[in-house]
């Protein structure tokens, strides 16, 4: 089922979680223990992000340097159906610009079909750790708005081949990102939310936010969509905070705030269990307020902390 119809349908506040697929190497069992907990909240849907492949350079016996290419969590796609057929949920595939061409998306489009998936999330991804700035494929995309395209071709059964006959349609939902406090490479708030809205005007069905741990960012943005003529569902992400050194990391990576109140309870812990205590309790009043505001869905990102996003989940 598609997540704008799971949204239309419900009568209250839907949960959803994140997951990223397990590394290369590791077995699918890790991932199955990290949702079992978190499958009695009967999530709508659970998203599993994409991570696109890296170059990076191996030292070889004779102490010269080998340029390879590696992938270190590979398999979003057969992720999705695996957690699928094991708990009869919906999955949202992250479908990213970077490190793909147009005809390799295409693949990855018509195998979600075969596999019955009916949603992505599209996005344009992040540089190349060995990159300053996002460089697309060659023959790929740009800008998520641009992958986009495609996948709303595909659903009017538009293919590259163009002298392909008799397609089918496909059927995807389709997400964006959207960020409460900017992305960090637009100039300004006006020009994220113009291109914000390009990527709904030309079919997304709703946006899902980065993380923010200050509801009055996420209430200020919705706001700003809504003014900007953006009036899809907006889905706040929400993560929690676990450790001393997310103080520093979270703003680095995600270039986003942690509001005082919340650093300053996180600075007088002693130990990272003392700032898991603090970091739930947090996520649960937000979660609460969030709630009570009549957000479609409360979308967490579980990163490795199942048990901290489980507890928030059943206090609601
Ligand atoms: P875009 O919408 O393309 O925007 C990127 C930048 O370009 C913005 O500054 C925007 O203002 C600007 N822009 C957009 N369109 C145009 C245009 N036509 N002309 C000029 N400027 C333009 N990354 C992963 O690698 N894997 C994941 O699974 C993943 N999941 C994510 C999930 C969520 C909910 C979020 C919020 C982010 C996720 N990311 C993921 C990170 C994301 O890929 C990065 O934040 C990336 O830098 C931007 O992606 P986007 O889709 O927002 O890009």
């Amino acid at each position: 089922m598609k997540v704008i119809d799971h949204i239309n349908q419900a009568k209250d506040t839907l949960v959803s979680f994140e997951v990223l697929p397990p590394l290369k190497g590791k077995g699918i069992e890790a991932l199955y223990k990290h949702l079992d907990p978190l499958m009695e909240f009967k999530p709508s849907f659970i998203n599993v992000t994409y991570h696109r492949s890296e170059h990076v350079f191996k030292k070889r016996t004779d102490g010269s340097f080998e340029k390879v290419i590696i992938r270190k969590r590979p398999g979003t796609e057969s992720i999705c159906a695996a957690i699928m057929n094991k708990y009869n949920v919906d999955t949202v595939p992250h479908l990213i610009c970077g490190g793909f061409s147009v005809n390799e998306t295409e693949d990855a489009l018509i195998n979600l079909r075969y596999l019955g998936i009916d949603n992505v999330l599209v996005l344009r991804g992040d540089a190349a750790k060995n990159e300053t700035a996002f460089e697309p494929e060659p023959g790929g995309h740009k800008y998520a708005s641009d992958l986009l395209q495609q996948v709303v071709n595909l659903n009017a059964g538009i293919y590259l081949e163009d002298d392909l006959k008799g397609t089918q349609k496909t059927e995807f939902c389709i997400g964006v990102a959207g960020y409460p406090e900017k992305h960090f490479e637009a100039p300004n708030m006006e020009t994220d939310l113009r291109y914000l809205k390009q990527k709904i005007d030309a079919g997304a069905d709703y946006i899902v936010t980065q993380m923010f741990f200050d509801n009055a960012k996420y209430y200020a943005f919705v706001k700003a969509c809504r003014e900007a003529g953006i009036n899809v569902p907006i889905i706040p992400g929400l993560k929690p905070v676990y450790s001393k050194k997310q103080l520093t990391v979270l703003p680095k990576t995600f270039h986003i705030d942690l509001p005082t109140d919340l650093s300053n309870e996180i600075l007088k812990c002693k130990t990272d269990e003392d700032v898991e205590k603090v970091g739930q309790e947090w996520l649960l009043t937000q979660s609460r307020d969030l709630k009570k505001n009549g957000v479609p869905v409360l979308h967490y990102y579980t990163l490795g902390k199942p048990h901290v996003v489980a507890n928030v989940v059943k206090q609601l």
